[in-house]
């Protein structure tokens, strides 16, 4: 049978924020587009689901995805130091089947298709008159996904090919479209993150917590959704060990249920008294809770320059791009940023000023992040600089509020150091 062939302005591969939200802009202007994803349904993107106060700023729409605003949050120091903080904008965190599911509806009420297709780089063809994607017999293991449709009712597997003029790579961090067009990002460019899908716990009000590792580069975090917690840690791929961090992990969840049935306990250390209990957790844990791990984009200084992420005819948006900040592996907020710069872009009929555009926008910062990522997780004064932030921040309310503007992605790293130590001058 010939292969169906369908024309599009744009094609996008991939329908997280980045491609959903990219799709959506462009549909609403009247561009045909096409967004392609490969995911079976059910199956969440692995992540914390965390957004900004500066994102919800952006885009208040994102509001009305179902999830849930936090506004108090607790960080620790490595060594256990405890901060509370009262977020004067408060931020959001999705579940993240919730969250791509509201953004792609979005965009098939915009206009654009969606389509329940992975697209391999095998299938991705640049002919005369811009670009051919075929889903490869066999290759799809994506069954159609709510607001998804194959073309004109066929069976998943039917042969599809669509034609489009605009090649859009928003297929996250293991991109192949970004593999084939930018070249490959080594290893030591990525950040990963796993963690575990657990049950809130079954009294009080879950809080939300951020704490820094000890003895480790990266962070815990336990993330109350709806109706389970997100728990996980964030760390570079070269300080990544499999079993120590695991074991990290689950002492920081066992923590976190053990402080909600005795708020005198500690996080980190289990003291001899709480060993009856925590074996309990532990083995409700084993049952219930389900592991995930991906990795996210943490390019190095260097690669910001050198990287490019468009070019007649193509572009890659989000994580393909490598735009994730490489302190905290945030990357919500730039594949909502880098979509909506492409799309500006593209409106106005010069899609090659996109690269210029998220340079501008937040591409010093990134790169800033890049440069200061050994030093926020490396010493300052002989202690991690993550236990003298906490410390000062615990005795000073300008610090604290620096601290506040940085979770809710207010503050960038270009003036970070300035702001705190003009903070630090200022009387408490
Ligand atoms: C464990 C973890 C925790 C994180 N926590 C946070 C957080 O709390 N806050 C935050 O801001 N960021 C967080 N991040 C980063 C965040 O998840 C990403 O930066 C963000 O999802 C990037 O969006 P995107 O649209 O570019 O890519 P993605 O969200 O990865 O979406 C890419 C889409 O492309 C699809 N796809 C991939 N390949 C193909 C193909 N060949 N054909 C068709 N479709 C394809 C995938 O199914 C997916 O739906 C976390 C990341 C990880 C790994």
């Amino acid at each position: 049978m010939p292969p169906l062939m369908e024309h599009f302005d744009a094609l996008i591969v991939g329908a997280g924020p980045a491609g959903s939200f990219a799709a959506e802009l462009l549909a609403r202007a009247g561009v045909k587009v096409a967004l392609f994803d490969g995911r079976p349904e059910g199956e969440p993107k692995a992540c914390g689901g965390g957004v900004t106060a500066k994102a919800l700023k952006a885009w208040p729409h994102l509001l009305n995805a179902v999830g849930r605003t936090v506004d108090e949050l607790e960080m620790y120091s490595p060594s256990g130091k405890r901060l509370h903080l009262c977020l004067e904008e408060p931020f959001a965190i999705y579940s993240r089947i919730a969250f791509d599911l509201y953004l792609r509806e979005r965009a098939k009420t915009a206009g654009a298709k969606v389509f329940a297709a992975k697209i391999s780089a095998r299938g991705i063809k640049r002919t005369q008159n811009g670009w051919t994607l075929r889903e490869v017999l066999g290759a799809s293991t994506a069954a159609p996904q709510p607001g998804s449709c194959t073309p004109r009712g066929e069976p998943a597997l039917t042969r599809s090919e669509w034609l489009g003029q605009m090649l859009v790579g928003a297929d996250g961090a293991g991109s192949s479209v970004a593999r084939m067009l930018a070249g490959p990002l080594p290893p030591s460019e990525m950040e990963i993150a796993f963690g575990y899908r657990a049950p809130l716990p079954e009294s009080g009000e879950p809080p939300t917590v951020i704490a820094f590792l000890p003895g480790w580069i990266g962070y815990a975090w336990a993330f109350p959704r709806l109706d389970h917690i997100s728990f996980g840690i964030a760390t570079t791929q070269e300080a990544f060990k499999h079993q120590p961090l695991d074991k990290l992990l689950w002492d920081f969840m066992l923590g976190y249920y053990r402080q909600r049935e005795d708020p005198k306990a500690k996080l980190w250390a289990s003291r001899k008294a709480d060993r009856e209990r925590d074996e309990r957790i532990r083995e409700k844990l084993a049952t219930t809770a389900e592991r995930y791990a991906a990795r996210i984009p943490g390019l190095n200084d260097k690669t910001w320059d050198t990287r490019r992420v468009c070019g007649e005819g193509w572009a890659l948006l989000g994580d393909a791009a490598g735009f994730a900040d490489p302190v905290t592996g945030e990357g919500i907020y730039y594949a909502l940023r880098s979509a909506e710069l492409f799309a500006e872009s593209f409106l106005v009929q010069t899609p090659l000023d996109y690269e210029e555009r998220w340079r501008e926008d937040f591409g010093r910062d990134l790169k800033r992040a890049s440069q200061m990522r050994r030093r926020f997780y490396g010493n300052f004064w002989g202690a991690p600089f993550t236990e003298r932030m906490i410390g000062f921040a615990r005795g000073h309310r300008g610090i604290k509020r620096v601290l506040g503007d940085l979770v809710a992605g207010e503050q960038g790293y270009v003036d970070l150091k300035k702001k705190l130590a003009r903070s630090a001058l200022r009387p408490v």
